[in-house]
């Protein structure tokens, strides 16, 4: 015999991925949903293929903007500023640079920023950076050098009218002794230029909301980007979280385990978490969302689609700052 299913309305009880899909579709044209992806200088050519691919595959989203990471130490110098310099040349993106005051004079400093001006580039992540010996080590500022983020967010405002992001930690930066002095140091980046904030990367919305919450309450205004890891690698991501401060569910170690050779199931759980992380972020507000795409494109293209971003069709529109 059949089962003959209730009719249902088609509007009741849909998830928060359906919601933010569907709602989201239709703010994403108008600019209501601001999606940014954050990449790694590659190493090799194999690697630099790697980028260039996810690039290729994520451009016709046309994101917010793009950010690029400044190795330990200054270690990525070179690398990062050919990759940035080239997304100006070659891409629609709106491509920022991360740089780091550890290992490197203020002249130095001063001069990188000035060549990025010259290369077309107008928007810098301004980090203090960790230790050169390592994130679990003792910081010391490099002597001549920016000690602090708020002393690099001066620095670079003094140099020229670059758009400054800086970082912001919902579960405590690791060195902050408590509350008060995480949020001090988040309004002294702001009262230096600061223009927004992204997150360290977290798992529940709940962290989000408590933070923005004392945000809020401190009289911070600058938007807090939620930033959302897309790190399939389970063990990996569990060290850096460990040495970041930032807490794993405990059923997520269940979710991944026996998976240590599946990358593809892995890959998949991860850009569901996220999805399901952005959707419920989306349902109670939030608009922007940065994906530290770890250079893959498969999975942030995924997140981006359930915030509605669509493929853009049509030919390439000239990078605003390009010569
Ligand atoms: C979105 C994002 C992107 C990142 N990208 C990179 C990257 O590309 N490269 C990289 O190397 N790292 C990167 N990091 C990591 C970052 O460099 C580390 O988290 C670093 O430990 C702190 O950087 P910050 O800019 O937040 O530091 P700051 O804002 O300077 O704060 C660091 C700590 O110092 C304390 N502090 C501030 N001022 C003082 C003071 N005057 N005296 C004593 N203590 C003080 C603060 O309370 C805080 O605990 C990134 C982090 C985030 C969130």
């Amino acid at each position: 015999m059949n089962t003959i299913l209730p009719k249902r309305d088609p509007n009741a009880a849909i998830g928060a991925i359906a919601r933010a899909a569907t709602s989201s579709a239709k703010a994403a044209p108008t600019g209501d949903i601001r999606v940014s992806y954050e990449f790694f200088p590659p190493k090799s050519d194999k690697m630099e293929a790697r980028l260039w691919d996810a690039i290729k595959k994520l451009e016709p989203l046309n994101p917010d903007f793009v950010s690029v990471t400044y190795g330990a130490g200054g270690s990525t110098r070179e690398r990062t500023h050919n990759a940035v310099s080239r997304m100006v040349k070659e891409t629609t993106f709106e491509p920022a640079a991360h740089l780091t005051c550890v290992g490197s004079s203020r002249d130095e400093i001063d001069e990188i920023v000035m060549d990025y001006w010259d290369a077309g580039v107008r928007h810098i992540v301004a980090l203090r950076g960790d230790p050169q010996d390592g994130i679990d080590a003792k910081y010391k500022p490099t002597e001549n050098g920016y000690a602090y983020s708020c002393d690099l967010v001066a620095g670079i405002k003094s140099i020229a009218d670059f758009d400054v992001t800086v970082g912001a930690y919902p579960e405590l930066h690791p060195e902050s002794g408590d509350w008060r002095e995480e949020i001090d140091n988040l309004k002294r980046k702001v009262d230096a230029g600061a223009t927004r904030a992204i997150t360290q990367f977290f798992f529940s919305p709940d962290v989000f909301w408590r933070f923005q919450d004392r945000v809020l309450d401190a009289g911070i205004d600058i938007p807090i980007i939620p930033g959302l890891m897309l790190q399939p690698n389970f063990k990996g991501l569990a060290r850096m979280s460990k040495l970041c401060g930032v807490s794993v569910p405990e059923w997520y170690a269940e979710l991944f385990e026996g998976l240590e050779n599946d990358t593809q199931a892995r890959e998949l759980l991860t850009a569901s978490l996220a999805a399901e992380l952005t959707a419920e972020l989306h349902d109670r507000g939030v608009r922007d969302f940065h994906l530290y795409t770890l250079n893959r494109a498969e999975m942030a293209v995924a997140v981006s689609r359930i915030l509605g971003l669509h493929h853009r069709k049509g030919g390439r529109t000239p990078n605003r700052h390009s010569a």
